[in-house]
């Protein structure tokens, strides 16, 4: 067969494990078929056939009907059921399946196979009308949704009214009778909103939640959750079919999800919920609460009804063994689906877990020390951009709360925000820079955007697998789930608890690792790298080429930067400084002054400050390289604005003000990031550079002095483009040193080296070298003037073209290898060749991106460089990409 392979009942049409053919689910059906777990018999169209099913203008080749019907044949031979038999009949589930799961992304259909002559036949079989009923129910409701597409709201309402009027609270109180009449009532509302009657055809209703599951690939909210996550639109889904079991069968019956470890935190501990009587997707959903899966969990929580272990101890006992078996094939921790059907264990799904970063590092570090994994996957197992969510704040201890509730702890770190009441305001508010909180009864997929937005994810229902928790998780949003005393009315945009009001607006802080909710703000303190994260970053050391420093330009940046292990300063931009205090009026002084003498005269008072700041971030980072670019930005950013401060400008350098504010004109340029900055201020001024040059190895002496440990000056020089600039500039670098170190009467080891940020520079980079000993590719400019994109205006564009795979990502968030990265090579290369032993680094935002990381590796730069809450990322990225060379 072409399209379709079937598992199950000791058949096997291989792919078995190729997740790129069959889907995850498929794959892992297949596997877990293999190694001899119960898994219901089914087939699986592969993703090949979603792809074909677009460019085909959505149709079906003749030969998969052919294929599929193989496949019914081979489920009715293993179970000994006919699909559409009315005595014996065969249901089915339709579930998609993509190579990387995407939770709660796509379609589902269960119990499908259902008529109103099969419904008898399975009353029948099961002896049981009121499961077979209910089963019935249910299928109209999700193909009525998933597949025809219809209002599900008339549905729920026509469920909620029935139950009212009968006087339950739950839908285990309906009677066969009662869902009969219900499902007359769903028929009839299919026949309105559709206009036919609902297909009685059980092949009819296949085909129909085949091209349902297919066309769910091109959803909205598939393709936002793509672009999310960085899924390309052309890998497709895959289709199961398989035979149903049922949760639904009585109290011998139930219906759980399960990871084998804790996928907050990380412990070896099972992990899950569970519901007696019920289909899966009532615990996903979180209609009902569900039980714990032990013992001991149920304990911690102070729950009452039985746990899985208690009140089915025998199947515990199987399932527990399952996840074992699991865990040491696929030798990571699993996420799973399995359905009890009269006391006998079924497997519906297994999956590699999404778990927090905490989680990951715990698990890794783990199954590493259990002998389950190496180091070296340890190591590879940990997407490095999850260790931002540890590298964020939590609440601090000491700091008041007003605590309004508490709900469950789905997904950890602390968020203050404005509370909003939909995702839609939720991405409006966020993006005109509010942090919101999301607040919702529950979420679903049309929230994602909303969920991503925010800061914080709280929700009223759904325990901790429900969409909010599972999604945030994924997210690293910080979750507070099922806070049951919530009642929220998004329509009055109003939430009430407590006695007490919160509107849209109000200020709530969550913390995801308790699930408390506080009204207001509460102070947040900083983490530590400690425990596990030390552990993992310490073998990601031991592995690493690439040295990792800092972006940092004061003394607290550093520090920070040191802590989490920076090897260095990689660029310490020095124009935030002249900002500082009264420097500005200096600077001021400097930039009006109509000649060499009266910016002398102002660099003499900044010379001093300028000397103090290198003087506290050389201690801090004694014995390790400083990387100080020297001035860089266009002049007229310095500019008064204000009447007052031209006149206090004026005062400083005994001007009067209309010749000041007839020079601060002349300073405009209409294209200041290709205009007077970089090194080009030093050409024409080079006093400024002067200054600096003298400030930097002046402090370097005082470090040297005071503490005995000499930091390593590496003095660099912006936005050059030809070797001639360079040339001029490390004269005045070299002459300045030459000064101060007569003056002192000592001398400290310094490089000057230059920024790689132009293309000129990039293609020149062999004469460059000459006098440069170092480079460091300034990534950020590099990119601007590569692609001709500003850098401060691509924002209102760069969607556009990501969206419509011009550039695969943002490239000034991961570098255009193809592009940028060509230039950078082919600089590495010709720096090289003229000077061996040429120091090779990159300061650009790319420094703290793990893809560019490992386009860096193979490049073999010597450093990367990135801001300091990023150097972990980064140290386990430069591990990785090391690794996977
Ligand atoms: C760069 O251009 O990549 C760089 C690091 O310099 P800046 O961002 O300060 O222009
Ligand atoms: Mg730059």
């Amino acid at each position: 067969m072409t399209y379709v392979y079937r598992f199950g009942g000791g058949v096997s049409d291989g792919g078995k494990g190729d997740k790129n053919l069959l889907g995850g689910k498929g794959a892992n059906l297949a596997e877990m078929a293999s190694i001899g777990l119960p898994v219901p018999p089914g087939f699986t169209i592969s993703t090949e056939m979603c792809t074909r099913y677009y460019e085909d203008g959505e149709q079906f080749p003749q030969t998969l009907r052919d294929e599929v019907a193989e496949g019914i044949a081979h489920i009715e031979a293993v179970t000994e059921k006919r699909f559409g038999d009315p005595t014996n009949p065969l249901l089915v589930s339709v579930r998609s399946g993509a190579r990387v799961s995407m939770p709660g992304m796509m379609d589902t259909v269960l119990n499908l196979g259902l008529n109103d002559e099969t419904v008898e036949g399975l009353a029948k079989a099961a002896d049981d009308e009121r499961f077979a009923w209910d089963s019935y129910r249910r299928f109209i409701q999700m193909y009525a949704d998933v597949v025809l597409e219809l209002d599900h709201g008339a549905f729920e309402e026509a469920l909620e009214i029935a139950k009212e009027d009968n006087g339950f609270t739950l839908d285990t109180e309906m009677s066969a009778a009662d869902w009969k009449t219900l499902v007359a009532q769903y028929k009839a509302l299919v026949e309105e909103q559709w206009g036919k009657p609902f297909p009685q055809d059980v092949h009819d209703q296949l085909w129909g939640a085949v091209g349902a599951v297919f066309g769910s690939w091109q959803s909205e909210r598939a393709k936002v959750y793509r672009r999310l996550n960085d899924i390309p639109a052309n890998w497709g889904t895959a289709v199961n079919v398989q035979a149903m079991v049922f949760g639904n069968m009585g109290d011998t019956s139930a219906t759980g999800v399960a990871f084998t470890r804790d996928p907050s935190k990380g412990d070896r501990a099972y992990y899950g919920e569970f519901l007696i009587n019920a289909q899966g997707e009532d615990v996903v959903a979180g209609i009902r609460t569900p039980q714990y899966l032990t013992k001991a969990a149920r304990e911690e929580a102070g729950a009452k009804p039985a746990s899985m272990e208690e009140a089915m101890p025998e199947v515990y006992g199987e399932l527990a063994a399952v996840f074992d078996q699991l865990e040491n094939h696929y030798r990571d921790m699993q996420d799973i689906e399995f359905t009890v059907e009269q006391a006998k264990l079924w497997m519906l799904q297994t999956r590699s877990g999404k778990r927090t970063a905490k989680a990951a590092l715990k698990i890794a570090v783990d199954m590493a020390n259990e002998g389950l994994i190496t180091r070296e996957e340890a190591i590879l197992r940990v997407d490095p951009a999850a260790l931002d969510q540890l590298l964020h704040p939590t609440l601090d201890p000491e700091a008041k709360r007003d605590v309004l509730t508490k709900g469950l702890p789905a997904s950890p770190g602390a968020a203050s925000g404005k509370v909003v009441f939909d995702a839609d305001t939720a991405e409006k508010r966020a993006a005109a820079g509010e942090a919101v909180i999301l607040v919702r009864v529950e979420t679903s997929p049309e929230d994602i955007h909303g969920m991503h937005a925010a800061k914080g994810i709280l929700t009223a229902r759904g325990g901790m697998t429900s969409h909010a928790a599972v999604v945030a998780r994924g997210m690293g949003r910080p979750c507070v789930s099922g806070a049951g005393s919530l009642a929220i009315s998004a329509k009055d945009k109003v939430l009430r608890c407590a006695g007490r009001e919160v509107r849209e607006g109000d200020t709530l802080t969550i913390d995801g690792a308790s699930g408390e909710v506080m009204v207001g703000e509460v102070a947040t303190v900083q983490p530590e790298l400690a425990g596990d994260f030390g552990t993992l970053m310490e073998w990601a050391d031991e592995v690493r080429r690439l040295k990792v420093r800092a972006n940092a330009e004061t003394p607290l940046d550093c520090k920070t930067a040191r802590e989490f292990g920076a090897e260095g300063v990689g660029l310490c931009r020095t124009e935030h400084m002249f900002f500082e205090g009264s420097r500005i009026t200096a600077v001021r002084q400097m930039i009006l002054a109509s000649d060499e003498k009266g910016r002398r005269a102002a660099l003499d008072r900044l010379l001093p400050e300028q000397r103090s700041d290198f003087t506290a971030i050389f201690e801090v980072m004694a014995g390790l390289p400083v990387t100080v670019r020297l001035l860089d930005p266009p002049l007229h950013e310095f500019l008064p604005h204000e009447e007052a401060e031209f006149a206090e400008v004026a005062q400083a350098a005994g001007l009067d003000v209309d010749t000041l504010k007839r020079r601060a004109n002349e300073l405009h340029e209409f294209n200041p990031m290709l205009g007077h900055r970089g090194c080009r201020l030093g050409v024409t001024y080079p006093e400024i550079y002067e200054m600096q040059a003298r400030a930097i190895f002046e402090a370097a002496i005082d470090v040297a002095e005071k503490s005995g440990e000499a930091p390593i000056p590496e003095v660099m020089i912006p936005l050059v483009a030809t070797r001639r600039e360079l040339e001029l500039m490390k004269a005045v670098v070299d002459k300045a040193a030459k000064l101060v170190f007569a003056e002192r009467g000592r001398e400290v080891d310094y490089l000057v080296g230059t920024m790689i940020e132009l293309p000129r520079a990039a293609l020149k980079a062999g004469e460059i070298a000459e006098v440069g000993e170092f480079f460091s590719f300034g990534t950020n400019d590099l990119t601007q003037t590569t692609l001709g994109v500003s850098r401060d205006d691509a924002a209102r564009f760069l969607g556009a073209y990501v969206e419509q795979g011009i550039y695969a990502k943002d490239p000034f968030v991961s570098l255009d290898v193809e592009g940028v990265g060509e230039l950078v090579s082919l600089a590495a290369e010709r720096g090289r060749a003229t000077r061996g032993d040429i120091k090779l680094g990159i300061c650009g935002e790319h420094g703290g991106d793990p893809a560019s990381i490992a386009f860096c590796e193979q490049v073999g730069l010597d450093y990367v460089s990135a801001s300091p809450y990023r150097v972990p990322i980064a140290r386990l990225a430069a591990a990785q990409a090391a690794l996977k060379r």
